[in-house]
């Protein structure tokens, strides 16, 4: 037997989780994620693999990325496929299992990627591809691209994801405990349960089901990230009937997946026992738009070794040994000298500030207040929230502040790259008072140097819609404060002037009103003002004690290490 055959061999030997998820960052080359849910999945697997947990993760190849962004000189958003090459990662695994499409049987490969942790765990990830030369031109295309293309390319590929991976994972010889669904994506996962492990009898269907619906329950996690009808992934019947066929009959399959429309959210929800929103607050959000189904909570989290900085880990190493793979030791964070912590800080300043010349050719100070701001660019996040009063903000931060912005607008969002065009205009705008700059293509890598480098993060969502956020965890990992409107994660950890700062009013006014805008920037510039500049610029130890408190109480949290014993206790053993 070959040595890979070998190895996997050795992996099926015991049952597994088997994690599914249509994006995966499980490193910053490997361009097959496009934001938050992938570099949480990447970090769900990172942790899974320190603390040895039993998991395998499946996901798609995307052999183009997302997309390389571009902008132009008058800060224009263009985007170009990313070329990479998977054998330079991954091997190519002896297994092909068939999914049917548009009629046509699509042969589908994995590519293995195994996730290597320094306590010895390891979690293999299983990337789905059908560029194969038995598939023809378009097929072969179908794991290109990440979320690119329209509706129809978008069932095919969760075809590929949900039915290929389990037929996949079943074709190696893994025996599976429980599928966990990373969003609705991988939800067609369940249609191949009902048939693989309960074989309906021809003529009582229905009846037959019922029983089979308990089973297949009884073998699924499903986590919900968006807070938003309209995010849900929903396909009309006529297209599905077409595309991927009667994989059971379509009266059943409009039963469990919605009437009008094959709502793969939906689908999950009715074939899964324990449902999760991924913050307390985005548990509640769900939870009154799918009345009737039980809807959990567990908050999300970082994966702490990978997003702290070289600076910080050194100091951890020396005063907190062990926080790696026990992040509840931020508890002690206390031990830690006041200057230490300092010159830690100082160093990712200056490492960001060399970053940034290198780039841009911008001089940045490291003496200067620097606020980052890093994340998809659409509108609900509000990048440009800072400048809607732009001689209040020039007043308030000239020669005070600098910005650091960075984040890819969608290729089809249009008000997302109107955003980034709005920066590069306020950069001009604000020349020799304000410095700001816009980093290119943000990934993980470009994401630590900011999350770390900057003395404050703002997070400036529409509320409900930040689901949860996670690069406000970040940033905690590397004593910088967040400054954020109250959504999301930020409800948990936020403690005003003691983790840091909240912009607007309190999470129980549900939904903002048409002056959201206006009451969140008053409030924004007021704090800016009035408490978060005097306190850095003239009482450092008071800051000091905050970046303690960030580390102690939110690191200390905010990481996968909890969450991911969360999810074992609450949602894999049942
Ligand atoms: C962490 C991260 C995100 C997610 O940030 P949010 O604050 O949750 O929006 C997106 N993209 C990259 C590259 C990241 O590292």
């Amino acid at each position: 037997m070959s040595a890979i055959g070998t190895a996997l061999l050795e992996l099926t030997k015991e049952t597994k989780i088997a994690y599914f998820s249509m994006e995966i960052g499980v490193h910053n080359d490997i361009p097959t994620y496009s934001g938050g849910l992938g570099v949480l999945a990447g970090d769900t697997i990172r942790s899974a693999a320190d603390l040895r947990l039993p998991l395998v993760a499946v996901t798609l190849l995307t052999k183009k990325g997302y997309f390389t962004q571009d902008i132009d000189g008058a800060g224009w958003q263009t985007e170009h496929a990313t070329v990479w090459d998977p054998a330079a990662y991954m091997q190519v695994l002896p297994y092909q299992v068939i999914v049917q499409i548009e009629g046509r049987d699509v042969v589908v490969q994995a590519w293995l990627y195994t996730v290597q942790s320094l306590t010895g765990g390891s979690v293999p990830v299983f990337f789905l591809d059908t560029d194969l030369p038995a598939n023809s031109a378009a097929d072969r295309d179908i794991t290109s691209s990440l979320y690119g293309g329209d509706q129809v390319y978008r069932l095919k590929q969760e075809i590929v994801l949900g039915i290929g991976g389990v037929r996949m994972l079943h074709a190696m010889g893994f025996e599976v405990r429980k599928y966990h669904m990373n969003e609705g994506h991988a939800s067609l996962l369940t249609l191949e349960l009902l048939n693989r492990f309960k074989k309906p009898i021809e003529d009582v269907w229905d009846e037959k089901l019922v029983w089979d619906r308990k089973s297949v329950k009884d073998l699924c996690v499903f986590t919900t990230h968006t807070p938003v009808e309209a995010g849900h992934d929903k396909f009309p019947y006529d297209m599905v009937a077409k595309v991927m066929g009667e994989v059971i009959p379509i009266s059943t399959l409009q039963d469990l997946a919605g009437k009008d429309y094959l709502n793969l959210t939906m689908l999950a929800l009715n074939l899964t026992r324990y449902v999760n929103g991924v913050a307390k607050k985005h548990g509640q959000v769900s939870q009154s738009m799918f009345p009737g189904y039980e809807i959990h909570a567990i908050t999300n989290g970082v994966h702490s070794f990978t997003w702290t900085s070289e600076y910080f880990k050194a100091l951890y190493d020396e005063y907190l040994p062990g926080w790696a793979n026990e992040p509840e030791l931020f508890v002690r964070v206390g031990r830690i000298p006041d200057e230490k912590l300092w010159d830690a800080h100082m160093g990712a300043k200056n490492h960001l500030i060399s970053y940034i010349r290198e780039k841009t050719g911008a001089e940045f100070s490291p003496d200067i207040f620097t606020i980052g701001f890093a994340r998809r660019a659409t509108a609900y996040k509000r990048a440009d929230l800072l400048f809607r009063d732009l001689e209040r903000f020039e007043r308030i931060g000239s020669g005070k502040i600098q910005l650091v912005y960075a984040g890819k607008a969608h290729p089809k969002d249009e008000a997302g790259k109107k955003l980034i065009q709005n920066i590069y205009n306020y950069q001009e705008r604000l020349k020799g008072k304000i410095n700001i700059v816009y980093l290119k293509n943000y990934n993980m890598d470009i994401s630590l140097k900011i999350v770390s480098g900057v003395d404050v993060w703002l997070n400036t969502p529409l509320r409900p819609l930040e689901a949860s956020g996670t690069s406000g965890m970040k940033a905690t990992h590397n004593g910088v404060m967040n400054f954020s409107v109250l959504d999301g994660w930020w409800i948990e950890g936020h403690i005003e002037g003691y983790t840091g700062w909240a912009i607007g009013p309190p999470p129980h006014e549900l939904t903002p009103g048409a002056d959201a805008d206006a009451r969140d920037s008053e409030d924004l510039y007021c704090k800016l003002e009035d408490t978060i500049l005097p306190l850095y610029y003239n009482s450092r130890h008071t800051w000091i004690r905050m970046m303690q408190n960030a580390i102690g109480k939110n690191a200390y949290y905010f990481n996968t290490h909890r969450m991911m014993r969360r999810y074992v206790t609450e949602a894999y053993i049942r």
